[in-house]
């Protein structure tokens, strides 16, 4: 310990001798330490910030703003930081209104540099105060955490012990992982009985959720009504109870299928699982939880929110990590983010590192890679074996899943569990889609097969570990299982048998190797004629996008590499497939003597190797299709992938013409139960509805089972005609950047911010962005950005709620995942009209589901969906721009009813957008 850490400095003594700095879009603000404020220029900013330690907030958007890079500041005190340290699992907005916030100080939302610099002290002395008081909660290893941190150059960590004093002694030790609970086992639970739920039940419940004088609300009480069709016993084997629910926003629909599905669980015994696509509204659905539990110890014990594994922080690589973030050898950077990790770890409710309470904004601060290294996203778990595994918190959520009554999930997860579970008696039979018209997309990412250079390498570093001299844990299936199958000969060999072969599948450098054409191994050299085979097709091979050509008549040199590595993978799955029956084998050879951690560790190893050998199997299929009439059930095609110019991977893809079928399959049919619900489900409500009820239900996989669906819809109760105007603006010159951004800059300012701006391209959002984020920053409009701000995208559309003038550009993740009622959004902008990428998978589509038509109905379900961002309670009022002047008359039939599309010049619009929000709505005018 260095004499400076020992003696521990008087904070105040410290922060008196800081100056601060803030940095805005324009310019910065420094406050002396002798309390001058002054103005800098970027170029003085990035000077005073280089040569002296500053008391910041969010330093890496601060470096952004001033084009450095963190290693060229001096030593800064982040304010982040020290939040991080101080209340670790708690939310805060990464700003400076955001911990202003979070600490109940008064500041307005929207501010400027100057005024910003003057509370950063008030900030650290809070926070640090926060720290000394005798009540401080977050104690457990506080000290041993700062400690370490200190060693290693965070400059807080001596303020910070400086802080807690004599405190410190009493704290406990740096391992956060050894004072995390224990979970506890118990017996399986019974399968559910089966008693229906009836409807005036749902009501009743649903009342009761709402509480006594709650507003009535006709169409949720309907909802949930007719949501219990859900919620009866199946009449056959295979034959689900499928209810199909489109509820238009503001109708109420989460507690309208919670009331039905709580009593069903309650009934019967049984867990409910509810789906969404997005983090948002999971986090919505959480939260309508509390009126069905208000005692929050009773809420944790019937609910579970449930990710898959590769959201949760692995004990083991985190203990690995902090083992080498505070050896010493490495850099500061990593020893604060492990510091913050550490302290996180000893607070968490569920040890969720993906939208949970970890501080999601630490992402942009250290890097996404460096945090996925901690949680178990390559499936190398050692289950039973691992010395974490009593306190692990992924088996935690596992056990608690089996008792919940209900179970908040995600699409991706029900779907991968289901495929790669089949039989599995576990698995939910009563389920709710939420966000259902998502239920498409997210069956064609899990019932895929890619057949890629990335995926190759991914399956020979899970079976073979680390080859490389890199830093973490990387253990291959040997040392994985070897000390349970030691004694079995035969599993031994199909072991070996597998590593060996695995030696075929791309090595470290792959990529490198593609690049250059000199690829090692059938693998690699199959995938050099993919690569070649790509550039000789496709007609302009530059540009930063990915490539892609279909896979009809191959060359003979592709050919004869796809035959070579289609025995390649026989000779791996071989084994895989053998090792795993061997492993099931044993379950039942050694059942009087396994114990149960042994028999749950070789059962979750055996899965894991059938999941993989069906996957190498898929493989060989596709390989052999090659030279073979194509299943028209499938669509392959080879791709290139690319990121800014950039090779990323290469590869045989494989998907569904209809995903839905193998959705039908493994997730409906087996079901006894499912409501599958959205606000747009339908595309048009037109005279012809059965035909609109046809095609969402192919969409959702109901046209595959045998029994029909209940259908039934519900209009949104908001008044479209007087709160809301859509404008189609026909005087911009398409492919004019610059008209682009002028349009987005004055309608912004015409709105005076609350202003989402969605892009259908990368490169147009940033092009547009650089262009207006001078003139919006000196209205005082905050803008913040999507692909561009180093932060995630769930945090930025907290700090745009947050703030009534910010605005915010996106792309398709910000247009699914954005809830923001109230006036912080209260104008949209879309560059263009989003029709579907003219990929191969898309033109396949389009040819078997109505052509040109198919085409208008996902872009009008884009629209809709985007639309209906703008209005999310009664009171919202909005303005909808669409800055396409070839927008088809066809299209604009994706909106509600009540307001009409009006095409006019941007003049026009800017005029109609000042003027909407300039007048205040008001009974007697209507028309507002
Ligand atoms: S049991 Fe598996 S996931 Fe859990 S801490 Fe150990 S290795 Fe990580």
């Amino acid at each position: 310990m260095t004499d400076a850490i020992a003696t521990f400095p008087d904070p105040e003594t410290v922060l008196s001798r800081l100056p601060a700095l803030v940095v805005g879009h324009r310019g910065a603000a420094r406050l002396s330490v002798d309390g001058e404020i002054t103005s800098l220029k970027f170029n003085e900013a990035a000077r005073a910030l280089a040569d002296e330690a500053h008391l910041v907030c969010n330093l890496p958007l601060i470096t952004r703003k001033l084009r450095l890079n963190v290693g060229q500041t001096a030593a800064s005190f982040d304010l982040l930081e020290l939040f991080a340290f101080v209340r670790p699992a708690r939310f805060t907005l990464p700003t400076i209104f955001g911990l202003a916030q979070s600490l109940s100080l008064a500041h307005p939302p929207t501010s400027n540099p100057i005024d910003d610099v003057a509370i950063l002290g008030t900030l650290a002395r809070c926070l640090l105060a926060d720290l000394s008081a005798d009540t401080y909660r977050w104690h457990k290893g506080v000290a041993a955490t700062a400690m370490a941190m200190a060693r290693s150059g965070w400059p807080w960590g001596p303020v910070v012990l400086g802080a807690l004093g004599p405190r410190a002694e009493r704290s406990g030790g740096l391992a956060a992982w050894q004072g995390l609970p224990e979970w506890e086992d118990g017996a399986p639970p019974p399968p559910p009985s089966d008693h229906s739920v009836s409807e005036d039940e749902a009501s009743q419940r649903l009342a009761s959720l709402l509480g006594d004088g709650s507003e009535a609300r006709p169409a949720q009480a309907q909802y949930s009504r007719s949501a219990t069709h859900a919620f009866h016993p199946r009449a056959a084997q295979n034959a689900p109870n499928l209810a199909l629910a489109e509820a238009g926003t503001g109708t109420g629909k989460t507690l309208g299928y919670i009331a039905p599905a709580s009593l069903w669980a309650q009934k019967n015994g049984g867990p409910v699982w509810l789906s969404t696509y997005t983090k948002a509204l999971q986090r919505q659905i959480d939260q309508e939880l509390a009126r069905l539990y208000p005692d929050p110890k009773e809420r944790a014990a019937k609910t579970v929110i449930r990710k898959g594994r590769e959201n949760y922080a692995c004990l083991l690589n985190v203990e690995e990590a902090a083992r080498i973030s505070f050896a010493g050898a490495a850099g500061t950077r990593d020893a604060v983010l492990m510091g913050l990790v550490l302290r996180w770890l000893s607070h968490t409710r569920d040890g969720d590192m993906v939208g949970g309470d970890f501080p999601s904004w630490l992402g942009g601060y250290f890097g996404r890679a460096r945090l996925g290294a901690l949680t178990d996203h390559r499936g190398e778990c050692l289950y039973s074996a691992c010395a974490h595994y009593r306190r692990c918190f992924i088996e935690r959520v596992v056990r608690k899943t089996r008792r919940a009554e209900l179970v908040v999930a995600n699409h991706a997860l029900v779907m991968t569990q289901a495929a790669s579970r089949k039989g599995d008696p576990d698995l939910p039979r009563r389920l709710v889609f939420d966000e259902g018209h998502h239920v498409f997309d997210a069956a064609d990412s899990a019932f895929s097969a890619h057949l890629s250079g990335a995926e190759g390498a991914e399956l020979r570093r899970w079976l073979r570990g680390r080859e490389t001299a890199t830093k973490g844990r990387a253990r291959g299936l040997l040392s994985r299982v070897e000390d349970l199958l030691t004694d079995d000969d035969v599993a031994m060999d199909h072991l070996r048998d597998a590593l060996e072969a695995a030696r075929l599948l791309p090595g470290p450098g792959w990529l490198g190797r593609l690049t250059t054409d000199s690829p090692r191994g059938p693998y690699e050299q199959f995938l050099g004629h993919i690569r070649a085979q790509i550039f000789s097709r496709v007609s302009d091979a530059r540009g930063p996008h990915g490539l892609e050509c279909g896979t009809e008549s191959p060359s003979p040199d592709l050919l004869k590499a796809a035959d070579l590595l289609a025995r390649a993978m026989t000779a791996l799955s071989q084994p895989l497939t053998a090792l795993a029956k061997r492993l099931i084998a044993l379950l039942d050879e050694e059942a009087d003597s396994l114990d149960s951690a042994s028999r749950g560790r070789l059962d979750a190893t055996a899965r894991a190797l059938s999941l993989r050998s069906d996957m190498v199997r898929a493989w060989g299929t596709m390989l052999a299709d090659l030279k073979h009439t194509r299943d028209p059930a499938f669509v392959d095609w080879f791709a290139l992938d690319r990121m800014d110019g950039r090779e990323v991977d290469a590869g045989l893809y494989r998907h569904w013409l209809d995903p839905t079928k193998p959705f039908a399959d493994t997730v409906l049919e087996p079901a006894h139960g499912v409501l599958v619900t959205s606000a747009t489900l339908l595309d048009q409500r037109t005279a012809m509805e059965d035909e609109d009820w046809s095609r969402a239900e192919t969409r959702v996989g109901a046209s595959h089972l045998v029994l029909p669906a209940k259908r039934f819809s519900l209009s949104s109760p908001f008044d479209y005609a007087a709160n809301t105007r859509i404008l189609v603006v026909n005087d911009l010159r398409k492919g004019d950047v610059a008209q682009l951004a002028a349009a987005y800059r004055a309608l912004f300012l015409a709105a005076n911010g609350g202003a989402l701006g969605l892009f259908t391209a990368i490169a147009r959002l940033r092009a547009v962005h650089d262009k207006i984020m001078g003139p919006l920053e000196q209205a005082g409009l905050p803008l913040y950005a999507q692909h561009i701000d180093p932060i995630e995208t769930g945090t930025l559309v907290d700090m745009f709620r947050a703030e009534e003038q910010a605005c915010l550009l996106g792309t398709d993740a910000v247009r699914d995942g954005v809830d923001v009622p109230g006036s912080s959004l209260r104008l949209i902008v879309f560059d263009r009209v989003p029709w579907p990428r003219p990929t191969l998978l898309h033109k396949a589509r389009r040819a078997a589901f109505g052509g040109a038509l198919y085409d208008d109905m996902l872009t009008r379900l884009k629209l809709s969906q985007a639309f209906g961002r703008l209005v999310r309670r009664a009171s919202d009022r909005g303005i909808f721009v669409l800055l396409d002047a070839q927008t088809p008359s066809r299209l604009l039939s994706a909106f509600p009813d009540g307001p009409i599309p009006e095409r006019v010049g941007l003049a026009k619009a800017i005029d109609m957008t000042r003027d909407f929000f300039n007048t205040a709505p008001s009974p007697e005018n209507p028309e507002r």
